[in-house]
C-alpha cells in the first residue's frame, strides 16, 4: 500500500519523534500504523484502512473490541467509583472479581486467595516473592531459587525475565543482571522423564517454586506441549516440595480450548497467574492466585510474616468492573464453542502449508494457529509489511507466524486471516527456495 504521507495527522508526526515503541527495531520495523479506532475484529486506521485483527491485540480481545457490555459496565463504574486505594479499603468490583475468579479457576474453589495487580508481568513477580516468602514463614531459607523452562517468558521485569530464559530468550541483554536460576527442558524425545525427575530431585532443597506457562509456551516461540507432561510436571513438583505456579497469563480464558490449560491436564496449581483476557482486553489488570494454605502461611501475629506488595492501582475498581462483564460475557455466550470452531478452521486452512519448503512446523490448538519457518530465512520485518498490505493484522516474531483471533471472530473474517497466512507463507517459501536454488546452482 502506498504511503500518503500527506495524510498523516499531526499528532502522528510530532509524536513519532516522542514515543518509544515496544520490543524491536524501529528503524527496520514498518512504522507504527495510526489507528482512528477499533470495532468487532477489526482495527481502522487513520487513512480509512481496515485491518482484520489476528493478534487479538496481544492476546487480550477475548470478546472483540468495544463490546457493548464491556463498555457500558466500564462507564458506570467511572460514574461512581473510578478507582480508590486498595490498602485498608475495599469495593465490590473487586471483591466480586476475587469471589468469581476462586470459583471458576482450577479446582473451583481451591485457590481461594487473589492478589491483584496491574499487568501480567507484576503478578508473576507477585508470584514469585509469594513463593519464596511462603518457604522462609515455613523456616526454609535455602529455597530461594526457581525452576523454569527454556523457551518460556513470564514478563519483561527483573523476576519475571529471570525465569523467561534469560541465556537464550529475548532478554538476553540482562543476563548477567537477573539472578540465575534453574532453566530446564520439557522432557521428551531424548531427554526423558526420567532424567528430568532425577534433575528436579537434585535442585528441590534449593527451589521455591517451578514458573510454567501451561500447555503454550507463548511470547518464548509459540510451543505447544501435551497436558500429559504437564501433569508429570506437577507431579513431580507436589512430591519434592516444590510450589507449582501456573502463568495462564496467555492460556486462561478459554484461548487453548478450556477455560484454563491447566484444567486439560487435570491439575490444581498452587499459585496461578492471570492477566491479558481477564478484562476482554480493555483494562489492564492482573490477578496472582493461590490456596488457602499458601496464604495461611503468610498470617499470624508478626507482621514480618505478611506479604510487602501493593500496587497503587491495586484492583483497580474500573478494570474489576470491566473482568466482572468479560466472566458475565464467558458465562452468558459459550465462547468454547466458538473456540472448537476457530480450531477446525484454522486447522483445515494451515495444514496444507506443512508440505512447502522452509515451513518447519504448523500447529493448531484451541484459537492458536502456528506457522514456524526455518528461523535463518525469515525476515520478521519483512512479513509483517506483507501482512499489512493485505491489510491484516498479524504480527510474526522470531521463527513464528501466528494466528490468536478475537474468540469471537466470524467464520468469514478468519478466512481473511487464514488466507493471507497461506499467502504471504507461501510467497516466503517460494522466495526461500528461489535463494536455495541459487546457493546450490
Ligand atoms: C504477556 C505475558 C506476560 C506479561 O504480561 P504483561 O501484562 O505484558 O506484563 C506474562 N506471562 C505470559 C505467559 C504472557 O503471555
Amino acid at each position: 500500500m502506498k504511503k500518503d504521507t500527506q495524510q498523516l495527522p499531526d499528532w502522528y508526526t510530532e509524536g513519532l519523534e516522542h514515543i518509544w515503541p515496544p520490543y524491536g527495531q524501529s528503524s527496520l520495523s514498518p512504522a507504527p500504523l495510526p489507528v482512528a479506532r477499533t470495532e468487532g475484529c477489526c482495527i481502522i486506521l487513520e487513512d480509512g484502512r481496515e485491518l482484520v485483527d489476528g493478534t487479538s491485540s496481544w492476546w487480550s480481545a477475548a470478546h472483540g473490541y468495544n463490546h457493548p457490555k464491556l463498555v457500558e459496565a466500564a462507564k458506570a463504574q467511572l460514574d461512581v467509583m473510578p478507582h480508590v486505594m486498595f490498602a485498608g479499603l475495599g469495593h465490590e468490583p473487586a471483591y466480586r472479581l476475587a469471589t468469581r475468579l476462586s470459583q471458576i479457576t482450577p479446582g473451583k474453589g481451591k485457590l481461594s486467595r487473589v492478589f491483584f495487580s496491574d499487568s501480567g508481568s507484576t503478578a508473576t513477580e507477585v508470584a514469585m516473592k509469594i513463593a519464596l516468602q511462603y518457604w522462609l514463614n515455613h523456616d526454609k531459607p535455602r529455597k530461594e531459587r526457581f525452576v523454569c523452562l527454556h523457551g518460556g517468558y513470564h514478563g519483561d521485569t527483573f523476576g519475571a525475565m529471570s525465569v523467561s530464559d534469560p541465556e537464550r530468550g529475548m532478554h538476553k541483554a540482562f543476563k548477567n543482571n537477573v539472578i540465575m536460576h534453574y532453566v530446564v527442558d520439557m522432557p521428551t524425545g531424548e531427554y526423558s522423564l526420567s532424567e528430568f525427575e532425577d534433575t528436579i530431585k537434585a535442585i528441590a532443597p534449593h527451589c521455591a517454586g517451578f514458573m510454567v506457562e501451561p500447555l503454550l509456551q507463548g511470547a518464548g516461540g509459540m510451543r505447544l506441549h501435551s497436558p500429559d507432561m504437564l501433569a508429570e510436571i506437577h507431579r513431580i513438583c507436589g512430591e519434592n516440595e516444590i510450589l507449582f505456579i501456573a502463568d495462564e497469563i496467555a492460556t486462561g480464558f478459554c484461548r487453548t480450548g478450556s477455560m484454563f490449560a491447566c484444567e486439560e491436564a487435570g491439575i490444581v496449581p498452587d499459585i496461578m497467574c492471570v492477566g491479558k483476557g481477564l478484562t476482554g482486553g480493555i483494562m489492564t489488570l492482573a490477578a496472582t492466585l493461590t490456596s488457602e494454605d499458601i496464604y495461611d502461611a503468610f498470617t499470624g501475629d508478626d507482621p514480618a510474616r505478611s506479604l510487602m506488595h501493593g500496587p497503587t492501582y491495586m484492583a483497580n475498581a474500573t478494570a474489576c468492573a470491566v473482568a466482572n462483564a468479560s466472566l458475565d460475557l464467558f458465562e452468558a455466550e459459550n465462547r468454547l464453542a466458538q473456540v472448537a470452531k476457530i480450531e477446525m478452521q484454522m486447522h483445515k486452512a494451515l495444514q496444507s502449508l506443512r508440505e512447502l519448503s522452509g515451513v518447519m512446523d504448523v500447529r493448531v490448538k484451541g484459537a492458536i494457529g502456528v506457522v514456524q519457518l526455518a528461523e535463518e530465512y525469515m525476515d520478521v520485518y519483512a512479513l509483517r509489511h506483507a501482512f499489512i498490505e493485505k491489510n491484516v493484522w498479524l504480527r510474526p516474531f522470531r521463527d513464528v507466524v501466528y494466528l490468536m483471533p478475537p474468540l469471537v471472530i466470524s467464520e468469514e473474517e478468519l478466512t481473511v486471516l487464514t488466507d493471507a497466512v497461506v499467502e504471504v507463507v507461501t510467497e516466503w517459501s517460494r522466495s526461500v527456495r528461489a535463494t536455495l536454488s541459487h546457493l546450490f546452482d
